[in-house]
C-alpha cells in the first residue's frame, strides 16, 4: 500500500466525507491518520467545520472560501513539524 501525503489527505478530505471515495482511498486515509497526529487532529478539526457549515446558508461556502480555510489549517498542523514532506 502506498502511503499518502499529508496534502493528498488534505485534497482527499472534501470527497471522503462526502462518501466519493473508493474503499482503497478510505484505507490510505485511515492508513496515514494512524501514522500523523498533525491529520488526525485535522480531520477533528475539519468534522466540526463540516457539521458547523452545513447549518449555514450555501451562499456562505464558497470553494474559495473552503480550500483557503484547508490550506490554513495544514500548514497550522502539518507543514511546520514536516517542513520537507
Ligand atoms: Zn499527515
Amino acid at each position: 500500500m502506498t502511503t499518502m501525503t499529508c496534502k493528498e489527505l488534505v485534497e482527499l478530505l472534501m470527497p471522503f466525507c462526502d462518501g466519493e471515495l473508493t474503499k482503497e482511498f478510505c484505507d490510505q486515509i485511515c492508513h496515514h491518520l494512524n501514522l500523523c497526529g498533525p491529520c488526525q487532529y485535522f480531520v477533528e478539526s475539519y468534522q466540526v467545520t463540516i457539521k458547523i457549515t452545513n447549518n449555514l446558508p450555501p451562499a456562505c461556502m464558497s470553494p474559495d472560501f473552503m480550500e483557503r480555510l484547508l490550506k490554513a489549517m495544514i500548514n497550522e498542523e502539518c507543514c511546520k513539524k514536516n517542513p520537507e514532506k
